[in-house]
């Protein structure tokens, strides 16, 4: 972190730590044990055994209360090569990498984050995601900084007007922690501070009080949970008080990266501005921990639908063995697969591009095979601003005289009378 983000993240509004260091303590369970706490109730955040054994072998000296305080976690973040080969031994590409002076991207993540993975290889799922290679300096064809063609949908800086009712609200370029195939890289983590200049709402929001078609805002980023609760406050109580903005989105990866900011103060902020769902950013089901369980059933005990968004990426969760289990847990806490996306030709993420055919198939092994609600749409963001096109496996197979001809998802066929359709078919095929 910069000398100057840290003295912008100093100087915004502190959240207290929970009360005393006798006022909780941890089981091994992860469940909270209070005991001494009679008069205040500190809010108590789950910490898994692995973790605390981490956190007690690279930040010694701290403590559970620190563990769970969001605010240390991103004060703690690592971002530079020799905070994380501290913890990590890395690879001969990841040290040429991270020293690499003027990669794409900054470098930052929590400390809870890297304890997911500091015991695996450099070619593990989530250690991919977040410690750069050499590969990220090697752009390929058809790459662009801003692939979604973003700047050109922006009427005002900070916004992304593509679809006629709904609106995309980059409220700030800052992130706990820095996915190496980030689609917004060319203007995440390049300020100085989390918070944007004060002008930037303001045109941002007025751009959504004078656009009466708007009546879906998407609060995105960077991530907007890493602003203070008042700053997060103040940016719903506005858009609520737009009388067409009927539903507002948070767009975030909190919950997998920094679950401990999901505290019971943030929800009760959330919970005031209903409508509001959450699309969270998740990747590998080793993100599913007793810590994201609980940011989740915060959540959605304050009545928040919960969506997920995952980038197929290549060599991290591009096979029926990671996305399967990736579903079922999601929908085990309550939140809904919405989107899988393949992977932007943003500059540098090349590397992380799978193949629309191997999304194909992921949903293949889901559907029939698993929960409907597991299964999310499949889409490619088309480059150069087109938006969010959805892509199916074919289960519809062909006709049959007045038949539709169906192939289910273990491959058996099945007619459906239908001649209308089948008709129209027909004619297509013919024409
Ligand atoms: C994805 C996206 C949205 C929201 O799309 P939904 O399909 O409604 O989730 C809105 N604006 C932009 C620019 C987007 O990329």
């Amino acid at each position: 972190m910069t000398q100057a983000s840290e003295a912008a993240e100093q100087s915004a509004a502190p959240i207290e730590p929970p009360s005393s260091p006798l006022s909780l303590a941890f089981s091994r369970r992860g469940r909270p044990t209070p005991f001494g706490a009679q008069t205040r109730k500190p809010p108590v955040m789950v910490v898994d055994a692995a973790r605390e054994a981490f956190y007690s072998t690279h930040f010694p000296n701290s403590t559970a209360e620190q563990w769970t305080d969001w605010r240390w976690q991103i004060r703690n973040r690592l971002t530079s090569v020799a905070q994380i080969s501290r913890v990590i031994a890395l690879s001969p590409d990841e040290l040429m990498a991270l020293s690499a002076k003027g990669g794409r991207l900054p470098v930052a993540v929590t400390p809870y984050y890297l304890s997911l993975f500091a015991a695996q290889g450099p070619q593990s799922p989530l250690r991919r995601t977040m410690i750069p290679s050499m590969a990220e300096f090697t752009p390929s064809e058809c790459e662009a900084a801003d692939p979604l063609g973003e700047e050109d949908d922006s009427p005002v800086p900070g916004l992304v007007h593509r679809y006629p009712d709904r609106a995309l609200f980059l409220a700030t370029d800052f992130c706990s922690a820095y996915c190496r195939y980030c689609t917004r890289s060319r203007r995440v983590g390049k300020g100085p501070s989390r918070m944007p200049a004060a002008h930037v709402w303001e045109q941002a929001l007025a751009y959504i009080a004078r656009t009466p078609a708007i009546r879906d805002v998407i609060v995105s980023g960077g991530d907007p949970l890493t602003l203070s609760d008042r700053a997060i406050e103040h940016i719903l109580s506005r858009l609520r008080a737009i009388p067409h903005v009927e539903v507002i989105r948070l767009g975030t990866k909190t919950p997998m990266v920094l679950p401990q900011r999901i505290t019971p103060a943030l929800v009760k902020i959330l919970k005031r501005y209903h409508p509001l769902w959450m699309s969270v950013h998740c990747t590998h089901p080793d993100e599913l921990t007793p810590e994201s369980a609980q940011a989740f059933a915060r959540l959605a005990d304050a009545g928040i639908p919960l969506g997920s968004q995952t980038v197929l990426l290549s060599g991290v969760n591009d096979s029926p063995a990671a996305m399967v289990p990736l579903m079922r847990g999601l929908m085990k806490n309550r939140v809904r697969p919405y989107y899988l996306y393949q992977c932007d030709q943003v500059r540098g993420a090349g590397h992380f591009r799978a193949p629309l055919a191997t999304g194909v198939e992921i949903i293949r092994s889901l559907r029939g095979h698993t929960s409907g609600y597991a299964v999310p749409q499949l889409v490619v963001d088309l480059p150069g601003g087109g938006g969010k096109a959805p892509v199916l496996p074919e289960y519809l197979a062909g006709v049959s005289g007045d038949d539709l001809v169906f192939v289910n998802y273990e491959g058996r066929t099945f007619l459906s009378r239908d001649p209308a359709t089948a008709a129209l078919m027909r004619g297509h095929a013919e024409a």
